[in-house]
């Protein structure tokens, strides 16, 4: 209350209040949109343009399932107007405790205002186990395979539903944020159908990945999945498992492992060396290597380094060469 001891003193801040209003008015409206995953991020970004403040909470460069839950993310999540998260269990070891932290009832549930889980725009979800689920089977998502971003067409799905939850709590600017879903389902079809160009010819290829974080888009690209490193999901890879992947791999000539690049490389890049197969190490998340700021840029990204492997390396059949990268 100092400020308003003097006359003087008091006019200058109605009046600066005044000129911050009318010039910067826009800035103080701004919708604040957190995320659990830089994917989302990018996306709300498309849509939000400059009427949105967007915040991530993990890294591209993070396993989405493991991250530390700091203090910090308490006080986003406090301020937060929405909240975007993947949903299907991916963060269930670190966002439910950040979300009660934060006591803030705009996101507190699914049935708040801003409490914007992704996965409810999808059509289809992978995995879904169709038994009970137990510790036995490893880390399983037991509502089905959560890595759905890495279709490029679930991020289509994805946009628009984050472009509703927008224009309903920003009802102002719905029609600044559909137009931006337009241009950006207008670029991300065209991206899709030259992505799936460049991929037809190694339609069929076989695939070991690390997780079954990869299967949206091995789908997606017309690949075989043909073994996991890991014996069941989360479970790091055993001798005996390795062991008799790599016969499997031998047996139907696997020519392709593929890890995200925040797995242990050892592992992958020994079978690749015992089988011939070209390993690559890839992003799998926006911000998961420098350069990847946006939706596009990541398929850019694990598209150009898979056909840029399979078109070197697949013609020299048992070259034993492995593709090293990141
Ligand atoms: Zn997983």
């Amino acid at each position: 209350m100092k400020m308003f001891k003097s006359f003087p003193g008091l006019l200058f801040f109605i009046a600066a209040a005044a000129v911050m209003l009318l010039a910067g008015g826009s800035a103080e409206a701004k919708v604040r949109v957190v995320t659990s995953t830089p994917d989302f991020a990018a996306i709300a970004r498309e849509i939000g343009g400059d009427r949105v403040d967007v915040e991530s909470l993990s890294k591209g460069y993070q396993d989405p399932h493991f991250v530390d839950a700091k203090p910090i993310y308490i006080t986003r999540l406090n301020r937060a107007d929405i909240l975007v998260y993947n949903g299907l269990d991916l963060e269930i070891g670190w966002l439910p405790i950040l979300v009660t932290g934060a006591r803030n009832s705009d996101i507190a549930t699914l049935n708040s205002p801003g409490n914007v889980d992704a996965s409810r725009f999808l059509t289809f979800v992978l995995d879904v186990p169709t038994g009970p689920v137990d510790r036995s089977m490893g880390d399983v998502h037991p509502r089905g395979n959560p890595h759905y971003m890495l279709d490029p067409r679930n991020g289509l799905l994805v946009a628009k539903g984050i472009t509703e939850k927008l224009s309903g709590i920003d009802p102002e600017n719905a029609a600044y944020y559909e137009e931006n879903y337009r241009n950006f389902e207008k670029l991300l079809e065209t991206r899709i159908s030259e992505w799936s160009k460049e991929l037809a010819p190694y339609k069929g290829t076989k695939v070991v990945s690390y997780h079954k974080n990869l299967d949206y888009f091995t789908r997606w690209a017309g690949f075989v999945d043909a073994g996991y490193v890991e014996p069941k999901p989360g479970i790091p890879p055993t001798p005996s498992h390795v062991a008799a992947l790599i016969k499997k791999m031998e047996a139907e000539d696997v020519k392709l492992v593929l890890a995200s690049n925040f797995y242990p490389q050892k592992t992958p890049r020994i079978i690749s060396e015992k089988t011939g197969a070209v390993f690559l190490s890839i992003p799998t998340s926006v911000g998961g290597e420098e350069g990847i700021n946006t939706y596009f840029d990541l398929f850019d990204a694990i598209v150009g380094q898979i056909t840029s492997a399979l078109g070197s390396g697949s013609g020299a059949a048992g070259s034993g060469s492995s593709m090293r990268n990141g």
